[in-house]
């Protein structure tokens, strides 16, 4: 008897083999001249709002490389077909499911080749002019993600279906060219996010509450990054300065270990949680544009105290309230929000910390070029456990009890343009 569930898992191999091949084909488009020369066609024909430039053009890219990559497709799927004849006769015909999948998109780069009416609109989804209604995709790729492939870096974002080829070369967010401000900045996450980020390509800005300049020492030298001084409480004062920022990295915190005074209370919630807060809404009403949809981002140090104890009873509960303030905005957030969920690691505020703080912004933005939105960096196992499942049901949670907010943000952003518009002229 055929077992049904190894000719499914066989199928559903086959249409992930199809796009890996897909995605390669893209890669080696952008790196092998012969494929290159074909494959600029397809960056030729878009302008920044996604209409061609000509219907020519449009046409000829689509031979040039469209029809090829399915081509290719085609043929190495058929040669996976092949090869499961021989390794696992009884199941063979599952890896035609690949073949005919790759045939649909044959057919639908041969019908937009060759002009037929409709055929763009229908078949060619991540090319339609028009707003963007949603940020780019997490696994899957939407048109915001590859929007960015044309305009934000050709040298990232190459994935056409899946976006796992992209997360494992790291190409799933390009820091190149990016301005990134980080908040916090004179401590010793900060500085050394600063200096990584820098490292990837990014323009980096320091925001401190310090006067003095922030340097970074990049190869044994010393570099200025341009600093802008700012405190706690101050959150309005940086409105106009967020609007230029591509990418906010909200790093600031205080930890008052163990006190438990009022005053201590106070400041713990007024730093950790609403200052951190009140920076990321003024941050989503900068998000107005297609390309600020695609491109801007906040990363919130909400830290691993979200769910595990780090022997400071109100920088845990100052963080929690942050984690899930953040949990709750992610639900209508305009852009790519991402959470830092940190362990410990030795710094001024924590001079015991295990892990060397070097490599935790290293790994930071590691995680974040393979579009990680959650990015734990622990030496905790549990944490790896507890905190993917905690974000998860309260996110669920959140969503089931409270309302869609997203138009109230859009609105918010709209007007604040105005205001923004009048500040400037
Ligand atoms: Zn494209
Ligand atoms: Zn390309």
């Amino acid at each position: 008897m055929v077992n049904y569930w190894i000719v499914g898992a066989v199928a559903i191999a086959s249409v992930f083999w199809a796009e890996i091949i897909r995605d390669f084909y893209h890669v080696a488009s952008h790196y092998v001249p012969p494929l290159q020369k074909l494959h600029n066609w397809h960056h030729r024909v878009f302008r920044p709002n996604l209409t061609a430039v000509s219907e020519e053009i449009y046409k000829q890219a689509h031979w040039r490389h469209d029809v090829p990559e399915a081509a290719a497709m085609m043929v190495l799927g058929l040669l996976l077909w092949v090869l499961a004849y021989f390794v696992l006769p009884a199941y063979h015909w599952g890896a035609a499911a690949g073949c005919i999948y790759t045939l649909g998109f044959l057919l639908s780069a041969i019908a937009r080749a060759i002009g037929i009416k409709g055929a763009d609109e229908l078949t060619d989804i991540t090319h339609q002019p028009g707003d963007f209604q949603t940020i780019p995709g997490n696994w899957f790729v939407n048109k915001p993600y590859h929007w960015k492939h044309h305009f934000d870096n050709q040298n990232a974002y190459y994935c056409g279906t899946f976006t796992l080829i992209d997360k494992l070369m790291g190409t799933a967010l390009s820091l190149k060219g990016k301005t990134v401000a980080v908040t916090g900045a004179s401590g010793t996450l900060g500085r050394l996010l600063l200096k990584h980020l820098h490292k990837a390509g990014a323009k980096v800005i320091a925001l401190s509450s310090g006067n003095e300049e922030i340097t970074l020492n990049v190869g044994g030298e010393n570099l200025p990054v341009k600093t802008v001084t700012w405190h706690a409480g101050e959150e309005a004062d940086l409105a106009l300065f967020l609007e230029k920022i591509d990418i906010l990295v909200i790093n600031h915190g205080i930890n008052v270990q163990g006190e438990r005074t009022g005053e201590a209370i106070a400041n713990s919630y007024e730093i950790n949680t609403f200052s951190a807060w009140r920076l990321m809404e003024l941050f989503f009403l900068t998000v107005r544009t297609n390309e600020n949809i695609a491109c801007k981002e906040v990363w919130i140090n909400t830290s691993e105290a979200e769910v595990i104890p780090a022997v400071s009873p109100l920088y845990e509960l100052s963080k929690r309230a942050l984690g899930d303030l953040v949990t709750l905005r992610r639900l209508d957030a305009p852009c790519i929000v991402r959470k830092l969920i940190l362990g410990p690691f030795k710094s001024n505020l924590n001079p015991i910390g295990i892990m060397s703080p070097d490599w935790v912004a290293q790994q930071i933005v590691k995680q974040a070029k393979a579009d990680v939105r959650n990015i734990i960096v622990t030496i905790n196992p549990l944490t790896f456990i507890i905190f993917p499942v905690k974000e998860f049901f309260v996110s669920l949670y959140f969503q089931i009890f409270s309302r869609k907010a997203i138009s109230e943000i859009k609105a918010a952003a709209t007007s604040e343009k105005s205001s923004v518009e009048a500040k400037i002229n």
